[in-house]
């Protein structure tokens, strides 16, 4: 048996004095995979980067437990800093010890895949892992994320963090340049690049369904201005907390854009530069993390899910590994002045009821 009290923080410290940025989790990696390594697991190294899983073998479902690696660099006095401003390294601290309390109790059944991915900040890590094919064979995917103290306090956790999609686009508006003299003789990327915006504005989705859509970007002109401009670049930043309202919104943007571009005889361009999908949970799973989560700390303790504005790529897993089931818990850690925030600074005796719940709903999917 191990402490879990006592390793979730020796790890928790170990991790948080070696911050790394996302694709460059060298030292953080290493250290997680000799730890998955001595606690009996075989290990994968440089999956999809930096990314590590341990393997414990069995017959039965393959469950996976995944924590995200990477830090996040601030200006703190006008130093660049990479911080634990997410609390990655809670996270990692939190997997890795219920590995290593897994292992040392091993489950009836069951194969358990341990997976610490890089660059959840970039939004490309969990592809990145799931491209490699490492994964595929995940029935049960669970994961954790501290919450900031105004959504949940020690004491307290969400069987389901709801975050929503968000997608960036950008678009490159091409007129024809002409003399200020003659604007009859070109096409002003500017008025297209205008008229643009108004038809992205005009766009309508089931008011019933939460979205947006927001040009956060608009650049024309240049430093001659008597001569028609003939460029002008947009981006937007879009929202939905459904990923059909997403897909929806993904197809109506690039034809409000290009058609009121075409409206003045100009030409656009448009591109999604990337995004994360929504969440979309396995109720039964939910179930299973509203008993764990009742289970260690008590009823009172057991919030309702929460729906954030944020994105997380962990939603990567379920749109890409078909059947895919995954939960994610959200810990409350009285979490001060939030999540991003170089100062940002948590309750350390709320990780092991993090661990428990892990250990809880491992139990209820494979005993
Ligand atoms: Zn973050
Ligand atoms: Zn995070």
């Amino acid at each position: 048996m191990i402490d879990i009290d006592r390793r979730v923080r020796e790890i928790y410290e170990t991790l948080h004095a070696i911050p790394e940025v996302g694709f460059s989790e060298y030292k953080t990696a290493a250290f997680l995979a000799d730890g998955l390594k001595k606690a009996g697991y075989s290990v994968k190294t440089g999956v999809g980067g930096t990314g590590v899983i341990g393997e414990l073998a069995g017959d039965g479902p393959v469950v996976g437990l995944r924590a995200d690696m990477d830090a996040l660099v601030h200006t703190v006095d006008g130093v660049e800093k990479c911080i634990h401003s997410c609390g990655h390294d809670a996270h990692s601290a939190m997997i890795l010890t219920a590995a290593e309390a897994l292992a040392a109790n091993r489950p009836a059944k069951g194969k358990l895949m341990i997976v610490f991915q890089p660059a959840e900040e970039k939004l490309d890590g969990a592809v990145s892992m799931i491209d490699s094919g490492a994964l595929d064979d995940l029935n049960y995917l669970l994961g954790i994320h501290l919450r900031p103290v105004q959504e949940a306090k020690s004491g307290q956790a969400t069987p389901a963090l709801y975050h929503g999609a968000s997608y960036i686009a950008e678009a490159i508006v091409t007129g024809v340049p002409a003399h200020g003299a003659r604007p009859h003789l070109g096409v002003n990327a500017i008025d297209a690049a205008a008229a643009a915006v108004g038809a992205v504005n005009a766009i309508h989705l089931n008011p019933v369904e939460p979205w947006s859509v927001k040009t956060t970007k608009f650049q024309a002109g240049g430093p001659t201005l008597n001569a028609i401009p003939d460029k002008a670049e947009l981006a937007f930043d879009l929202r939905a907390q459904k990923n059909s309202v997403m897909d929806e919104l993904l197809a109506k943007l690039p034809k409000a854009v290009e058609n009121a571009a075409a409206a003045y005889g100009a030409t656009a361009v448009v591109t999604v530069k990337g995004g994360v999908p929504a969440a979309e949970y396995d109720q039964g799973l939910v179930a299973v993390a509203r008993d764990a989560i009742s289970a260690v700390l008590g009823p009172a303790g057991l919030l309702e899910p929460i729906i954030t504005p944020g994105g997380e790529d962990f939603h990567y897993f379920v749109k890409r590994i078909p059947g895919l089931k995954p939960a994610y818990i959200g810990l409350g850690c009285n979490l001060t002045p939030g999540l991003h925030h170089p100062a940002m600074a948590f309750d350390l005796s709320a990780l092991p009821a993090g661990v428990r719940i892990m250990l809880e709903m491992v139990k209820r999917i494979l005993d």
